[in-house]
């Protein structure tokens, strides 16, 4: 006979299944209980009893059910396995699609005040004051804007951005800061995989499907999201071309409707319309657009600007004190972008333009000591783990800012030099337990000494 005798302690893990359809009872509906543990579906009764009634008093014919050999099914009631359930499916864990949900909804009293936006920022974002600032209250005028949805006579203008600024120099970094500061949804997208609807690439609507992913597939905290679009200088219009330019101007066009705010079909779970993609309508009247680019060759086109503007005698000379003012992209204008090949339309709904700046030696050493999870600091968690003291004198600091400045790739290089001359620390100091304390020096960075080593005690 089944023994029934451990089934009892974790019956909530397992269901019921029809002995004649083998389907369990979260989806056959309520089984009927017979002898022996065994239950039968509704569905499977009612055919049985069709079954008598068609062959009106003839012996049932079980072989027909499936599942159901045949009679002797019955007759060997030892060989019914000793438990008529099945495992029940454990609930979702949370994965990427269903993460949403940790985003909370934003209330105007969850929004800071712009200072304070800017002293949180100040924590992570080293120097670039006025972007700062600039950032803050854009920010802040957006989300009262949507949160009070103060849409009378005087209606107040989205505040979309763009923002000019040298590679690694920030831009990413502040919206990433800025979106987990007011946890929103943020989509980083880059404009050099978009192209004109139709032709290979992504359509503008891929930028609102990931925004959209990112919020776990919630409409409502979509439409409240951030999108940041990165590399917006390569949707320049293409100078001296004769074929259709359906990278650049033709995206800048395609931008236009969802940057000022329309219900747009976007695709769910996938970058791109097809017929077996399933769709659902969001309005982008509420989403933040940020865009970004560093626009090479732009002070050319605004020292010339400048020059032209005040020259009368005097061009070589002008020319040179504006080439050599690291201040002069700050003065960019609308006319500057537009002759660089950004379109007039595209412009009009990124009302807010402002320029970060190049980061000079000084704001390197910063973004090594300063920032609350500054990539030095974690290091030197990692290692305090093993009980041992990392420091680094300030020729270290000079000599790593130096050779970032040498790679003319931003704040992003000094992740991969400390990296390269970490290894070996990370790698030997473990080994030895008498090491107490490691100080990093400039002549170690630059391959010309090694690092001073103190053992446990002799400090
Ligand atoms: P981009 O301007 O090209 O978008 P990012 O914002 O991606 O550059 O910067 C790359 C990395 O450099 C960031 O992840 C950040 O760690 C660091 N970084 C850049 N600028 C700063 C800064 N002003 N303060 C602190 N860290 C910075």
């Amino acid at each position: 006979m089944p023994d029934n005798t451990n089934n009892n302690s974790n019956d909530d893990e397992y269901e019921k299944y029809c002995y004649m359809c083998r389907r369990p009872e979260s989806e056959t509906g309520k089984l009927l209980g017979m002898a022996e543990n065994i239950y039968i579906c509704p569905d499977c009764l009612q055919k049985a009893f069709n079954s008598i009634n068609n062959n009106s008093f003839q012996f049932m014919d079980f072989s027909k059910f499936p599942g159901f050999d045949n009679m002797n099914a019955f007759t060997h009631m030892n060989d019914i396995p000793n438990s008529q359930k099945v495992k029940k499916k454990k609930p979702k864990e949370e994965t990427k699609e269903n993460k949403g949900s940790e985003f909370e909804n934003l209330t105007l009293d969850k929004v800071p005040a712009p200072h304070k936006i800017k002293e949180m920022l100040d924590d992570y974002v080293i120097g670039q004051e006025y972007a700062k600032k600039v950032i803050s209250v854009a920010v802040y005028n957006h989300y009262k804007r949507v949160l009070t949805n103060t849409m009378d006579d005087i209606e107040i203008e989205k505040s979309n951005m763009l923002m000019i600024g040298p590679t690694g120099s920030g831009k990413t970094y502040m919206v990433k800061t800025i979106a987990k500061l007011l946890n929103v949804p943020l989509a980083i997208t880059d404009a050099t995989s978009l192209t004109e609807a139709g032709y290979i690439g992504d359509d503008v609507e891929s930028i609102l499907s990931k925004l959209l992913a990112v919020a776990g597939n919630d409409v409502e905290k979509a439409e409240k999201g951030i999108v940041f679009i990165d590399e917006i200088d390569k949707l320049a219009k293409k100078k001296e071309t004769h074929s259709r330019d359906v990278s650049g101007e033709a995206v800048q066009q395609g931008l236009l409707k969802i940057l000022e705010g329309a219900d747009v079909e976007v695709p769910v779970g996938s970058g791109s319309k097809n017929a077996m993609t399933p769709t659902t309508v969001m309005n982008t009247r509420n989403i933040l657009f940020i865009c970004g680019g560093a626009f090479p060759d732009l002070e050319e086109i605004i020292t010339n600007r400048l020059t032209k503007m005040s020259s009368i005698g005097f061009g070589a000379e002008l020319r040179d004190t504006y080439e050599q003012d690291p201040q002069i992209l700050s003065k960019v204008t609308n006319e500057d972008l537009r002759t660089f090949g950004m379109i007039p339309e595209f412009l009009g709904r990124l009302p807010i333009v402002y320029t970060l700046d190049a980061l000079d030696k000084d704001m390197y050493v910063k973004i090594l000591k300063e920032p609350k999870n500054a990539i030095l600091k974690q290091y030197k968690k990692l290692l305090l783990l093993d009980e041992v003291d990392l420091e680094f004198d300030d020729s270290a600091y000079e000599a790593i800012a130096e050779l970032a400045m040498e790679r003319n790739t931003g704040a992003r290089a000094l992740r991969s030099i400390i990296e390269e001359f970490m290894l070996d620390i990370m790698y030997q100091i473990p080994r030895d337990d008498s090491i107490g304390r490691v100080i990093i020096t400039g002549d170690y960075i630059n391959k010309k000494g090694a690092p001073i080593i103190k053992l446990r005690g002799t400090d």
